[in-house]
């Protein structure tokens, strides 16, 4: 009989069957087959890592930064190596097609490059003769134990927004991956591990709300990152804060597409069922609503029917599949649920994904591309994250009408504007409260050297993921004064 691998966590440089853990299976999602077992690990083991941590800090912390860097440059070579592995890995634990885990992976990886860069990243600043004969430095120090909580949907890429930075600025750091997708977490840290870091600056720590809860209270973890949904963020944000750690908590998402009369339809349409169909629809920069403006109603509508119907919906690790499955069965009927309650609402089902099944796959999350008309404004389905193949369109007279609405939502994670117009497009970039923001992009993904600005209930905290504000994240500042009076005397 073929036993189930037991996921270890890893600790102070050695891989460990978690104390006392219960185990959770861990299922891929479009054949229902348990892969693996992951622990939920109890406060003893987050209390191991945080001490592991904090005391490879001691150490870590005074390795040149050029030697830091390093090892993230032998990390990349073995992304790169392996790159192939972890994309499946994160396509049988997670659902999403096999072209969209090498598209997140890469994506990861590229925040390992910039945070190559960390010698002049890290820089402070000064001057000289801030008074008579006396200097100023500001210079970057790191924090010690650094965490971060990470969801579901992209596996491979999210844990990446924080891990190069954290350790490339001489922190030690805690990784709690979802507890549905843990095996790819395995891989990055294997990866770690192979590429020579010393013990106990990476520490890999499964679990679920317990384990994030030991961590938010342990007194030696001084940072918190976390992604995943608005009512979880909330929660870690305030009790990072009444811990006296630093946190930036990314949350949820509705993000809208305004589509103009002079956008080019074809394409305007084809990046939109890219971006509200893509994951499945389970991606914080989802387009999962449109609201189109005067003329564009008509061509937007038929052009996203026929996207939503002509998509194929397969297993991902097909590779003519351009949509997987959704997470969990639990997922599957939320939103079934919230389709009922949308047309209860008064929304008219034009294409609808729910009872359907892929041959051969009949245990998978099935929920096809689904696309409503004539969604309330005000209603549930325009203002709830629904993460799943879902579209809603809603109609406005004007740009300014549109604008309104997508200020209305309490999300601010991205907004899009699909035009022809130049000056359509500054109004909107400049009045639209969204903290990403796509001209004619469905997706606006910041790249790894921008940070990944989510605004209102999408974010919680002010310095965000990647790039400099990683990097300022991770760091305190500490200014230096100083004056030298036997060279001054000497001189003058
Ligand atoms: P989730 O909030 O359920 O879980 C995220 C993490 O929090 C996981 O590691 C989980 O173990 C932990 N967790 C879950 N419940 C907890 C609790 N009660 N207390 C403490 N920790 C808890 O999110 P998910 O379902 O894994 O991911 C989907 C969500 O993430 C969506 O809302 C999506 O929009 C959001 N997301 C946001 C971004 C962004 O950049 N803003 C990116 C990706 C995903």
């Amino acid at each position: 009989m073929h036993t189930l691998e037991q996921l270890p966590n890893f600790i102070g440089g050695t891989w460990l069957r978690s104390k006392n853990a219960e185990y959770l299976d861990v299922t891929n999602p479009a054949t229902g087959e348990i892969i693996a077992e992951v622990p939920l690990s109890p406060a003893v083991d987050v209390d191991a890592a945080v001490s592991a941590g904090s005391k490879a800090f001691e150490s870590w912390r005074r390795v040149p930064v050029t030697e830091r860097a390093h090892y993230l440059f032998t990390f990349r070579e073995k992304l790169e190596a392996h790159f192939e592995d972890i994309a499946r890995t994160a396509t049988r634990e997670c659902g999403k097609t096999i072209a969209e885990s090498r598209g997140e992976l890469r994506r990861g990886i590229e925040n390992v490059e910039v945070a190559c860069g960390i010698p002049s990243l890290m820089q402070g600043y000064n001057n000289e003769d801030i008074a008579s004969g006396i200097d100023e430095h500001m210079i970057r120090q790191p924090l010690g134990v650094v965490v971060a909580i990470t969801p579901f949907n992209f596996p491979g890429m999210i844990p990446l927004w924080f891990l190069p930075y954290a350790i490339a600025t001489g922190n030690c750091f805690i990784l709690k991956p979802s507890e549905k997708v843990p095996q790819t977490s395995q891989w990055l840290v294997r990866l770690l591990e192979e590429s020579g870091l010393p013990r106990g600056v990476v520490q890999l720590v499964h679990g679920g709300k317990p384990t994030v809860d030991a961590l938010l209270e342990h007194p030696l973890v001084k940072a918190i990152s976390f992604v995943g949904s608005t009512r979880v963020a909330r929660h870690v944000y305030a009790q990072a804060a009444a811990n006296g750690k630093r946190a930036q908590c990314q949350g949820g998402a509705k993000n809208a597409a305004i589509i103009l009369d002079d956008a080019a339809m074809d394409m305007t349409s084809n990046i939109v069922a890219d971006s509200a169909f893509g994951c499945a629809g389970q991606r914080c920069l989802a387009n999962s609503l449109a609201i189109t403006v005067g003329g564009a109603r008509e061509p937007f509508t038929e052009a996203m029917a026929d996207a939503a119907r002509k998509r194929r919906v397969r297993y991902g690790l097909e590779e003519e599949s351009e949509m997987g499955p959704v997470i969990t069965p639990e997922s599957k009927s939320r939103i079934e649920r919230l389709i009922s309650e949308a047309e209860n609402e008064g929304a008219r089902i034009l294409i609808d994904g729910r009872g359907r099944s892929v041959d051969g796959f009949e245990n998978g999350n099935w929920v096809f591309p689904t696309l409503l008309d004539g969604v309330p404004a005000e209603g549930m389905l325009a203002r709830t994250e629904i993460f799943g193949p879902v579209f809603g369109l809603i109609h406005a007279d004007s740009l300014q009408e549109a604008i309104d609405l997508v200020n209305s939502q309490s999300y601010g994670n991205m907004a899009c504007l699909f035009t022809s117009s130049g000056a359509a497009a500054r109004q909107f970039r400049y009045e639209a409260e969204a903290g990403n923001i796509g001209i004619n992009l469905g997706v606006a993904a910041p790249m790894a050297f921008f940070p990944f600005s989510g605004w209102k209930d999408s974010f919680f905290g002010s310095l965000h993921a990647q790039g400099r504000h990683g990097v300022e994240f991770y760091t305190q500042t500490k200014v230096v004064v100083e004056r030298w009076p036997s060279y001054w005397s000497r001189r003058f």
